[in-house]
């Protein structure tokens, strides 16, 4: 099968033909799309290279999957609705029982967020994928990182940790259960992301991992520092199950792939569904961790940096 049966068969397909604000999908030069009046455009795109941002063994449905939701959690980060992609794909060679199986896991993850695959590009080399995405946010309603105050709680949206134990669970040889699904299978908080507008100050997806990620929202904001308190960190029945104390901290703290909201949130706002509290901003300079009696917790890693 040569690039363009490829794309035909797996791209140019009916649902990425239409969807909202879609005047041409993939087949012409380039897509024609209509942006919502009163919108702010909202722009991301992340690269997931084999063997460095997912296993190269993945199904290749999962790795469909998470191509898309790395960059629709920056949307949900900014209190975006999701709606166009675009797809870079570089492959090895056509082999079509793999894209058509990245397409179907793309595919069912946009379908579910109203998310159309509007164009992009298919080339031959190192099996590689780079994912652009658009949403939209009403004008000056986007949630940032700069917004956090002192005194203000730190929260997230979920459970951290769950995905790097599940890598870890992947690198014993482990093929399903519920962590490896957090690693395959991210969801991207957007229904969240939304609800956070106008009630957080600031907030940043976990890709990194926690620590990590909260040293970036507090880069870009003027309270200079964070209190994450350790017992406060939520656990799942499959995280408090995996790995002994020492390295589910290090998930929890450090962990990448969560792609779960972090943000801060000011005294008069309720506390949204399935959120938790585990620190504070402050205007004592830096990130620490505390114990149960509110003594600092050594950290030996905070997360990802590529280089
Ligand atoms: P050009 O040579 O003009 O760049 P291409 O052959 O790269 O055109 O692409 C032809 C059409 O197919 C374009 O509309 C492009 O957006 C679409 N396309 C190519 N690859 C993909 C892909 N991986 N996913 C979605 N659409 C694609
Ligand atoms: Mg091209």
């Amino acid at each position: 099968m040569d690039e363009f049966a490829l794309i035909n068969r797996f791209f140019r397909t009916a649902a990425n033909a239409a969807g909202p604000g879609v005047r041409l999908g993939p087949g012409d030069d380039a897509a024609l799309l209509t942006p919502t009046p009163g919108c702010d455009l909202v722009m991301s795109m992340d690269t997931l290279v084999a063997d460095r941002h997912f296993p190269a063994d993945m199904p290749a449905a999962d790795v469909g999957w998470r191509s898309l939701a790395v960059n629709l959690s920056d949307l949900a980060a900014m209190g975006a609705r999701a709606r166009w992609a675009l797809l870079s794909l570089s492959l090895p060679e056509a082999d079509a029982d793999w894209v058509g199986g990245f397409a179907r896991g793309f595919a069912s993850l946009a379908a579910s967020v109203g998310c159309t695959l509007v164009g992009g590009d298919t080339v031959r080399g190192p099996l590689s994928i780079t994912v652009q995405v658009t949403g939209e946010v009403p004008t000056g309603q986007a949630l940032l990182r700069s917004g956090a105050r002192a005194g203000q709680r730190l929260c997230v949206g979920g459970v951290p940790g769950e995905a790097a134990a599940g890598l870890a669970a992947w690198q014993r040889g482990e093929r399903d259960g519920p962590l490896v699904a957090r690693l395959a299978r991210p969801r991207p908080q957007l229904a969240l992301g939304e609800q956070l507008r106008g009630v957080a100050s600031a907030c940043i997806d976990i890709s990194d991992g926690l620590l990590a990620d909260l040293g970036h929202l507090l880069a870009e904001s003027a309270v200079p520092g964070a209190d994450v308190h350790l017992p406060a960190l939520p656990l799942s029945t499959a995280l408090a199950a995996a790995g002994d104390d020492a390295s589910r901290q290090a998930w929890q703290l450090a962990g990448g792939d969560d792609y779960l909201l972090l943000f801060a949130l000011p005294a008069e706002q309720v506390l949204p569904a399935d959120c938790h509290v585990i620190g504070a901003f402050s205007a004592e300079p830096g990130v620490r961790v505390l114990d149960a009696s509110g003594q600092p917790v050594p950290v030996a890693r905070h997360g990802w940096n590529h280089f």
